[in-house]
């Protein structure tokens, strides 16, 4: 194991992986740490949307990034990281939800982001399952879809492998210290004992010139570690899996093609099919916070139980929109946690009075987000990574 770097990553979800991929690209001598295995935090259960729509401007331009970048990762990687290009349909109920979708329009212009807007006889036209008397219309996106998270991380990670990066798993760092030229980072072997993830005894030293920590869950145990305030807590989000549905089956039997991601935000809840079946995933006002005091150690790739009472008009509001999936019965559910910011967005850039530190935490979209946040690190001109 290196000893010595220019850039050291903490944290192997999607976030540090793009960030590690694109400082490797940057040709920065860089290594990626991670406490577990790869993915083995939010990212691993997350749904994989790739939505294009963001009222910022500078969010818009990380989306657009990731969605193109993922793209073209195949071809560097040789690995398939399952992009279902299948579009991105945005409905509203209200005008008020359309004014807003027109708002977005400018920022989508700016930024180079293709969409239409679509009437609901068009709509129904184009998709008889969608059930739209009750609304005003959609914005559509078809350049987006979905994605799957742990096969484009995998394939991030092998793209950085392939550019001289380092990937160290089972490493997880313990202490920062700035000695005036570089950071100390000590790191502790973590092992497994009775299914959980414990530290060793074994520990290294890593000296690195900058540090960039993609700790996801883990962000209030890296802000203590830091001496520093980072407002990231995750909170629970829920999606179901439903059983096979007659009538989706039926209509992709015909040589239809497959839905779009089907985004009702005023209800809000996202839908996509799988396998025959529809996925619900719910954004749930008051969902419960977790981890306040930091990530327990039995807490490893795990959820956390279905609260189906919680989400209940959600799924209702499902039934109403795409009436032929009443029928279908819950095949699987996740409930994980997704860290949250105040205001939604990710806190990414240097951390506050600390010299060549760089956080990449608070990521409620990340598998959206980490292509182009990789990039703001990595690249050569313009992202941080651009003052040597
Ligand atoms: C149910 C669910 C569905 C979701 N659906 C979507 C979706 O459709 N689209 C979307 O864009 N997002 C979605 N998300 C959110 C997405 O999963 C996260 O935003 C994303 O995975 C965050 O990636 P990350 O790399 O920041 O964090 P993580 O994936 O949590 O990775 C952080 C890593 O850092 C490691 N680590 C922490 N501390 C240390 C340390 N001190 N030393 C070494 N390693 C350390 C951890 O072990 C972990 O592997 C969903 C989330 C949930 C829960």
């Amino acid at each position: 194991m290196k000893t010595q770097v220019k850039a050291l990553v903490i944290g192997g979800g999607a976030v540090g992986t793009s960030i590690a991929y694109h400082l490797g690209k940057r040709g920065w001598d860089t290594m990626l740490i991670e406490r577990d295995e790869l993915t083995s935090g939010s990212t691993w259960h997350a749904a994989g949307l790739l939505p294009l729509f963001n009222m910022s401007y500078a969010t818009t331009h990380i989306h657009k990034y990731s969605v193109d970048f993922y793209k073209g990762l195949e071809d560097e990687t040789g690995l398939n990281a399952g992009f279902a290009v299948v579009g991105n349909l945005r409905m509203a109920q209200t005008d008020e939800r359309m004014d807003e979708y027109k708002l977005y329009a400018s920022t989508a212009e700016t930024c180079g982001v293709p969409y239409v807007f679509m009437t609901p006889d068009e709509i129904k036209q184009k998709w008889p399952l969608i059930r739209t008397d009750d609304l005003k219309g959609a914005l559509y996106h078809d350049t987006d879809g979905y994605i799957n998270p742990a096969d484009v991380t995998m394939a991030m990670a092998k793209g950085a492998r392939q550019l001289g990066v380092a990937i160290e798993r089972r490493w997880q760092a313990d202490s920062f210290e700035w000695t005036g030229t570089h950071w100390d980072v000590t790191c502790t072997k973590m092992v497994e004992k009775g299914g959980n993830l414990v530290a060793s005894d074994e520990q290294v030293v890593i000296q690195a010139e900058h540090v960039v920590t993609a700790s996801g869950n883990h962000a209030q145990r890296t802000a203590r570690m830091l001496g520093i305030k980072i407002p990231a807590i995750p909170v629970e989000h829920q999606f179901v899996v439903l059983e096979k549905d007659p009538a989706l089956m039926k209509y992709r039997a015909t040589g239809n093609p497959e839905h779009p991601v089907i985004r009702d935000a005023d209800s809000q809840s996202y839908v996509r099919e799988e396998r025959g079946g529809w996925i619900l995933g719910v954004y749930e006002i008051g969902a419960p916070a977790r981890f306040e005091h930091g990530v327990p150690e039995s807490f490893r790739a795990d959820l956390f139980p279905l609260a189906l009472e919680r989400i209940e008009e959600q799924y209702m509001a499902m039934i109403h929109r795409v009436p032929s999936c009443e029928e279908s019965g819950l095949k699987d559910d996740f409930n994980g946690p997704i860290c949250y910011t105040p205001d939604g967005n990710p806190l990414v850039g240097p951390a506050p009075g600390l010299r060549n530190m760089w956080l990449a935490e608070g990521f409620s979209f990340g598998i959206t987000a980490a292509g182009g946040t990789g990039l703001l690190h990595g690249a050569n001109d313009g992202g941080w990574g651009g003052r040597d």
